[in-house]
This record gives structure tokens, sequence and C-alpha cells, in this order.
């Protein structure tokens, strides 16, 4: 299996299989000869991890486990607050449970991924399933002589206390770092076997500067594992895809989920070390520890994943928002940080911050009970993720796309043609490409991981 040879239109039509509308799997390039037929999705029940392992078992006689590498709890800062006191019931965001239901819809191993806390995993300490997990913040700064950065989210796994508080300090958490910072944070986690991924690339911070190419380019470049994300719309998905395959890096699907929702998008690899396409007799669910997570991980590397993603929707992401942010925000004994959650809607998130801010509402009820009764109207958030926040992540993605198109090409490192992805349609690939793309430099992949060469290799 050649990994680099393939060109983006090649890398879709071989390993991107639609299950649905808003729903595609794909299949990673380092399985040997295993034949996914086009008719896969019939097996996968509702697509939740335990019918999709079953249906993949039975198709393809493959033993898989799932995780979504990307999960929030309540200690994150932009997740709902509840007050057990008042609710009269255990938080549903809270690590125990967080864990307890990913395990219930199938998941194998469970990394809890808090925004620059491991308060998690102090909570928890070891359990059956979970792994130690953060995401990171890095904002680095543009060198241009303004203020402006980038901000970038990176999850490291299998970390303890001891690694947490180096990378803190590498990272420089809450401040500016540079491209070196972020450097010395991937070398840190090469150096000590920590797993980590670049997250959502293309996303723009709340106060970050617009995504630049060059430096999205220069960032993929640096990370083993590129991740696709259901909090993205697809045409930014697909230039994470075209990253990953032109760079011959592994992807991952994760659904980086801030409310009790398990199981949409989420990351199936085997364990094991043999090469076999399957694991006939092999029983993973005695062993879902850090040794276990190593293995999935060194699969993925391999290129042996199977995602089962979903892309951001208006119907998904209004769901999301009225059920999981802004009806239960409005309810006692529950409370949001009004600096903390964001949807990126600008109208949607003045209307929140000003219902949040209790002390105006007093003054102006008849006003904050409109704002209420609209924010609580899925048909208008719905409109207005439509029209205000698609078309604008759509709008930033398209130029991306050209951004880094331009680069690969005059890296010659592959033709890579122009996609467009039509709403509520799949990807349609239009332009010319050559034919004999030419093979990227193999990625030093992580020594202490996998053998280097093994994921990507050139044919002569
Ligand atoms: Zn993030
Ligand atoms: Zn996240």
């Amino acid at each position: 299996m050649v990994y680099g040879r393939l060109n983006f239109r090649q890398a879709v039509s071989k390993y991107f299989i639609p299950l649905g509308r808003e729903r595609y799997m794909i299949v990673g390039p380092g399985w040997n000869g295993i034949h996914v037929p086009t008719d896969v999705g019939d097996y996968l029940g509702d697509f939740s991890p335990r019918a999709v392992k079953r249906g993949l078992k039975m198709c393809l006689d493959l033993d898989l486990c799932a995780a979504d590498l990307h999960r929030h709890t309540c200690k994150s800062f932009d997740t709902l607050q509840e007050d057990p006191k008042i609710t009269k019931r255990p938080p549903v965001l809270s690590p125990r449970a967080v864990l307890a239901k990913s395990l219930r819809v199938g998941m194998d191993f469970v990394p809890e991924t808090d925004h620059d806390t491991m308060a998690a995993h102090e909570e928890l300490g070891r359990q059956e399933g979970l792994i130690t997990g953060v995401e990171n913040t890095l904002k680095i700064e543009r060198n241009n002589g303004s203020k402006e950065y980038d901000e970038i989210h990176s999850c490291t796994y299998c970390l303890d206390a001891g690694q947490y508080k180096e990378i803190r300090k590498i990272i420089n958490v809450g401040e500016m770092t540079s491209m070196k910072g972020l450097e010395r944070y991937v070398r840190f986690c090469e150096q000590e076997s920590l797993p980590c991924t670049a997250n959502h690339l293309g996303w723009k911070g709340r106060y970050a500067a617009e995504p630049n190419p060059q430096r999205i380019y220069e960032i993929a470049q640096l990370f083993d594992v590129l991740e696709l994300n259901l909090h993205r719309v697809r045409m930014n998905n697909m230039n994470v895809f075209m990253l990953a395959y032109t760079l011959g890096k592994p992807i991952v699907a994760v659904g980086d989920l801030h409310c009790p929702i398990y199981g949409i998008s989420y990351t199936l690899a085997p364990i094991g070390e043999d090469d076999q396409a399957s694991h006939s007799g092999f029983t993973h669910s005695c062993c879902p520890s850090i040794e276990g997570f190593i293995s999935f991980f060194k699969n993925i590397l391999k290129g042996k994943f199977i995602l089962i993603h979903h892309d951001l929707t208006p119907t998904y992401f209004a769901k999301e928002v009225v059920d999981y942010y802004i009806s239960p925000s409005l309810t006692p004994g529950y409370s949001q940080d009004p600096n903390g959650r964001y949807t990126g809607i600008t109208l949607v998130d003045l209307s929140m911050k000003y219902v949040l801010n209790g002390g105006i509402k007093d003054r102006f009820p008849i006003l904050t009970r409109c704002v209420k009764r609209s924010l609580q109207n899925v048909n208008v958030v719905k409109k207005s993720i439509e029209t205000l926040y698609m078309r604008k992540e759509n709008r930033r993605a398209m130029k991306l796309h050209a951004g880094l198109r331009a680069i690969i090409e005059e890296k010659s490192i592959s033709s890579v043609e122009s996609v467009e992805v039509q709403r509520e349609a799949y990807p349609s690939f239009v332009g010319q490409i050559g034919d004999s793309s030419i093979l990227p430099e193999p990625m030093s992949l992580r020594q202490s991981l996998i053998n280097p060469g093994q994921f990507i290799h050139s044919e002569p």
C-alpha cells in the first residue's frame, strides 16, 4: 500500500465511503488486502461504536477497538456547570459519567481531554478504559510586529501529572509562544512517547487571527496525526483530509463533544502487533489499558484505522446549541461561564452573554424575555447557524483550500485538484491532475512508537 503516491482525488475515490448524507467512513491506507464493499453502511446499524464494530466484524472480519480521541467533561471551562443540590442528580458531564456513558456506547478507550487541565484524571485516578489526556491551547505569535496570534489546540495522551507540568512550561500556557515553542512541545511528546494530535486545523480561535494557509501547512508538517472534527464544516474537514493524504499522515475522527452526546464521530483501529487484517480470536474487551491504547495508536500511525465521521450540519449544531447549551444555561441549577462557551455566531453569542450576565436582566425584563425566547427557538437558532455561521465557515474553508492547494502544488508534493463542496452534497472534484504525483518525503514517525517507514513506504 502506498500512501504518499495517492493524490487527493485517488484518496477520496479509494478511501472515502459515504454513509448517508452527513456521515462517511474513511478507511486508512494501511490495510493490506481488505476490500470494503460499497454497501458496508448496511451492516453498521445505528452507527454507534457498538453497532459499527459488530458490522465490521461481520462484513470484513475485523476486530476493532473504538475511541473518541477528543472529549470534554465538566472540568472544561466552556461546558455547562451543574449544582447537584438544585438539579438533584449527579452532573451529566462529570468525568465518571462521561467515562461510563462512553463505555456503554461501545468505546474501548476513553481519553478525557479537557482544556488545559487534568482535573478529570485527578478526580478519577486509574479506571478501566480511561486514558489520561489533555487538550493543550497554544497561542502562537504571528511575528509581524502585531499582537496577532494563531490559536492551536493539541491533544496529548497517556501523560502523567509530572509530564503535564512540563508541557505547561513548554507551551507557556495562557501566554504567547512561538513556532519554536510548538516544535519543543511536539519534540517533548516524542521523547516521552506520548501520542499527540493536531486538532481542528483551520479553526479560528475566538480572538485569534484568521487562519493562514502557510502556517497551517507548517503546523500540519510538525504533527504525526491530524484530526477530523464533528464541529467543522465538510470543506474544513476535507482540507485536513487533503493535507493528511498529501503529507502521508494518518487522520483520526473525533467528536470534541462538550455535551452529553456520545459516539457520533470516532476512530476504530485494531490492537495487537500482528499485521493480519483479521484478529480472529483476539479478545480486546479485557484490556482497555494504556498498553492497549498505545497499540491502538500505533496501528493508527500505520494507517490501520477506520473512521466514522459526521461533519457539522445546521441540524446537528442547532440541536446541540439549543438542547445542551442555551436551554440548560437558562434553567435554575445550571450555570455557564459568560466568557466560556461561544457558538461563533455573533448574534447568539451576544444574546447569551446578555442573558448570562444576570445583572442586566432586572433592568430590562421584557427585552430579556424576548432574547431568551428567541434563543430557545430552534428554528431561529438554526436559521442563524445556517446563514451566519455555516456561510462564514464555508467561506473561510474555501479560502484556506485555495491557499493550501497553492502551497502543495508549489512544493510539488502532489498535484492536488480543486475540491468543491456543495451544500448537502458530497465533494465533487474538478480540475486536472497529473498522474505522476511526486511522493512526499516520509515524515519521521515517532520512533519510540513504531518502526520508521511502516506507514508510508515508496515503491520503486
Ligand atoms: Zn479545541
Ligand atoms: Zn476540544
